[in-house]
């Protein structure tokens, strides 16, 4: 796979603008379905964590803006774990529907709903960086959890 060029140092802009727009408009909330779908769209490609290693703008900000106030700990071990990364998961997967179920097909209530998740996610995300290492939430995202399943179930083949 040829190597791709690493976007990491500016695309924290996006997550920024991303929560901008919403507070102003939360129309815009639904374009967080971007921000989760676009890894799962390079881990189907066959492209891996790329998503992680070179876009993500979540990973870009935690990374950037963390390092200075981070109390630099190593996550725990138990949360490092595959079992503690499948039940975040499937915590993320069931609440996450719950309130789409609940927004019904209403594109404000919708978008609102993916606005909150994608807020949530990123503070505890700033919180997690601050306590341990920056970037440290993305040893435990659901997203990167997620596409690391689809990176080895198409290895497998
Ligand atoms: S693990 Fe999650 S937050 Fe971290 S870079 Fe990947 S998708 Fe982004």
């Amino acid at each position: 796979m040829a190597k791709r060029k690493s976007h990491m140092q500016w695309s924290w802009v996006i997550i920024v603008l991303f929560f901008t727009l919403s507070i102003v408009d939360i129309r815009f909330g639904i374009l967080g379905f971007a921000c989760m779908a676009a890894p799962m769209y390079h881990a189907l490609k066959g492209r891996g964590k790329i998503h992680c290693s070179s876009y993500c703008p979540r990973g870009s900000f935690l990374g950037k803006f963390l390092s200075k106030i981070s109390f630099q700990n190593t996550l725990p071990k138990w949360m490092r774990s595959k079992q503690f990364k499948n039940v975040l998961l499937l915590m993320m997967i069931t609440l996450f529907s719950f309130s789409l179920y609940h927004a019904g097909w209403n594109y404000r209530n919708i978008s609102f709903a993916v606005f909150r998740f994608m807020l949530a996610s990123f503070i505890i995300g700033i919180l997690i960086g601050i306590f341990f290492k920056p970037r440290s939430w993305c040893q435990i995202c659901p997203m990167g959890h997620a596409t690391g399943l689809i990176k080895g179930a198409l290895e497998k083949e």
